[in-house]
This record gives structure tokens, sequence and C-alpha cells, in this order.
């Protein structure tokens, strides 16, 4: 080992570990940082032991390796580096090193080369590694905090639905006395106190009644969970669906459509309430004329696309996200009934499945002319390396094409 400074590391000096054995070389190496605006505490080393201890006592900012030792070889300190976990940049000099060497060690983890006859590239070589290394290291942070954030996102998400839960099931019981009780008041004393009394008795039931229903869609909501997925055709479940909605179906005159739905990979009750949610409020939202309503899917990539269009009343597209938010609604109950929980419901389900789900005007018309809801759904697993075939080729014509 040579120190070629005799004081140590000065604040703002930079830590060079240098593998070298010839002493005129790595004097020219430190000449070159310096006349570069370095301000260098160098340590010379010519083989692997005394790189290891160095290594741990002088934490280096950058490692600089001759790619050929007597004793060693330069790219050998590459393999202590990432023993040790350490990230410290290594730039190989060498008297010589043909290019396909020279690329075969940068795609091994070397930074950066640069030949012995060339040391004036030196200290901007060195300057990128350390950039690099700064930016690698803001980006390893940046995906960490990330990381950690939605960790706490999703313990919280966790937390808020567990008081979601209990909250709306722990306020049925005393709610349902309210509402139990002061329908026996306006049973029971109707008439028998002044007209204002009773008309209040009728506003605390109907508040009553009204905050049941309302609860009782926050435990549907709360209760919508990660229940086992298979194979779900959704072709009987369009047809369980439409039964289901027979006498909305009747009383609208509605036409519904399908195309051949796919095969998903989801939770089946969860499929139905989806498709149920999204056709009900087709047929409920409609327009002057019956409900045209068609149900199509197609694939796309990884997953598939579903579109529920109908030629209802239409959204404008201000609201379109607010919709999705429980309780939102953009109609008073008296025109429109519902509490607004149902595409809630369905966001809620198809972002369990890793979906995701949206609403757009119907093409060609504004809003007030019908409404397309569309929604993705993931393959079924044993398609989904098929999908990824398909994508795999999508990207390899499009690398051809570049090319
Ligand atoms: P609800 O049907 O109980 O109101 P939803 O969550 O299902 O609750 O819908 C929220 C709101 O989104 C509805 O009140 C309505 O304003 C709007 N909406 C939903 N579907 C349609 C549709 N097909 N056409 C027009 N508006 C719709």
């Amino acid at each position: 080992m040579t120190p070629t400074d005799d004081l140590g590391p000065q604040p703002g000096q930079l830590r060079l570990l240098h593998v070298e054995d010839n002493q005129l070389d790595a004097e020219l190496v430190v000449q070159a940082l310096r006349k570069g605006g370095f301000s260098i505490s160098a340590v010379v080393v010519q083989e692997e032991a005394e790189f290891e201890r160095e290594l741990r006592l002088q934490r280096p900012d950058v490692v600089i390796a001759d790619y050929n030792l007597p004793q060693w070889k330069g790219m050998e300190a590459l393999e202590v580096l990432r023993r040790e976990g350490l990230d410290i940049p290594l730039i190989l000099v060498s008297g010589a090193l043909g290019d396909i060497t020279a690329v075969d060690c940068i795609k091994q983890g070397a930074t950066d080369y640069v030949l012995k006859d060339n040391l004036a590239r030196l200290p901007e070589a060195v300057r990128r590694a350390l950039q690099e290394k700064r930016v690698l290291r803001l980006r390893r942070q940046a995906e960490e905090d990330l990381a950690r954030k939605a960790e706490e996102l999703a313990r919280s998400n966790a937390d808020l639905e567990q008081f979601a839960y209990v909250a709306s099931h722990d306020l049925q019981e005393p709610l349902r006395m309210v509402a139990a009780y002061t329908q026996l008041l306006a049973e029971r004393y109707r008439g028998r106190l002044d007209e204002n009394a009773d008309k209040f008795i009728g506003y605390a039931s109907e508040g009553a009644l009204r905050m049941q229903s309302l609860i009782q869609d926050l435990l549907a909501f709360s209760r919508v969970g990660r229940n086992g997925s298979g194979r779900v055709d959704c072709n009987a479940v369009m047809e369980e669906v439409l039964v289901s909605l027979g006498s909305a179906i009747q009383e609208s005159g509605a036409v519904i459509t399908h195309a051949s739905l796919p095969e998903v990979w989801a939770n089946r009750t969860q499929m139905a309430q989806v498709l149920q949610n999204l056709i009900g409020n087709a047929i409920k939202f409609r327009g002057k004329e019956p409900p045209v309503i068609s149900v199509q899917a197609e694939k796309t990539g990884q997953h598939w696309l579903f579109s529920v269009s109908d030629n209802g009343i239409g959204i404008a597209p201000e609201y379109a996200e607010n919709i999705f938010v429980v309780f939102q609604r953009l109609h008073a109950r008296t025109e429109y009934p519902g509490n607004g929980i149902g595409l809630a419901i369905c966001k809620k389900i198809i972002e369990r499945n890793g979906g995701k789900i949206w609403v757009e005007a119907q093409a060609g018309h504004g809003s007030g002319h019908g409404s397309v809801f569309k929604f993705t759904m993931p393959c079924d697993p044993a398609e989904k390396e098929l999908c990824g075939d398909q994508n795999n080729k999508d990207i390899k014509s499009l690398q051809e094409l570049r090319t």
C-alpha cells in the first residue's frame, strides 16, 4: 500500500483507491486528476487482501484499477465491491484494452475505461461516474420513499375499510331502535298531539329509514373483499343479470344486446354485481326513448376491455370521476332513486382485480346523449402468457421497425 499524499483525506477531497502495481503510472493518474481540478487523497494497492482492507478503512469515492496486474486482475476488484455491497464506481485504466474487452468489462459492471496514453480524459470519466452514482442514489431513495408511501397508504386504506365496516355494522343496532320507536310513535300518537308533532315524527322516522338504507349500502361497500377468484364465463353471468333485472327491463322496454363475452379471472358474484349495477344504471338513467344497451368486450394486451353503452341521459364530463365516489349522485332521489353506492362498488371490485373503470360520452354525441362505461379485467392467468407473448411480439416488431 502506498499513500501518495501524506495527509489523510481533507473535506472536499476525492478519496481514490487505486489498484496499480506501477508507482509511476499511479502518480500519472493522480497528476491527471489534479490537473482536471480534483483535490485527491489516494491510496494505491496491488492485491486483493490489501484492497479489501483499504476499502473498509477509507470507503473511497471511486476505484481506479489497472486491467492487468501481476498478482491480480482489475476486474476482480469489482467482485469485491459487489461482495461488500458497495456501489462505488470502478474505472479501468489500462495500457491497451481492445474495444471488445472494454465493452465486456462495462457490461460486467465497470463504470468506464480510460487508456493510459489518454489520461486527460480521466477527470471527465470520474466526474461522470460520480454524477451517475449520485443520480442512482437519488433514484433508489425515491423508489424506497415511494414503496414506503405505498405501504403506508395500503395500511391506512385497510384501517379505513375496517373502520367503515365496524362503524356501519355497529350503528345498525341503535339505528334499528330509533327507526322502530319513531315508527311506533307515528302509529300510536298520530292525530293525538298537534299537527306539528305529527310532521316532526314523520321527518324523524323518514330520516331513520334513510340512514338505515345508507348504512346498509356502506356495509355492502365495505364487504367487497378479496373473495376467491376463478374462471368466470361472462356470458353465463350476463344471462343471470338479465333475469334478475327482468322486471326493470320489461317496465322500461329496454333492448339489451351483448356480443359473445369472454371468460375472465374474477369472482363470479362480484362480476355479476358489476354488470348488474352498470346495466341497472343504464336502464334507470334512461332518456325519453326506451333504453338501448349494448355490452361488448375486446382483448387489449393482458386485459379484457368491457364496455356498457346506453342511450340515456348521459353524464357531463366534469362529473365523470365524482360519480365513482361513495354516495356521490348527480340527481335528487325524487328524480331517480338510489344512494350513490353502485358505481363505488363497481370501482372497488374492478380495482381489486387490477383493472380500471371510467365513463365516456357516446362517440359523436355530447353529454346528454348516452354514456359508455368501460372497465378492464385481467385475462385468465393461464392465458396471461399468451397475452404476454403477444405483447412481446408487439415489442419485437416495434424494435424491428425502429432498426
Ligand atoms: P345510484 O344509481 O344509486 O345513484 P351509482 O353509484 O350507481 O348510484 O351512480 C352514481 C351517479 O352516476 C348516479 O346518481 C347518476 O347521476 C350517474 N350515473 C350512473 N350511471 C349512469 C348512466 N348510465 N347514465 C347517466 N348517469 C349515470
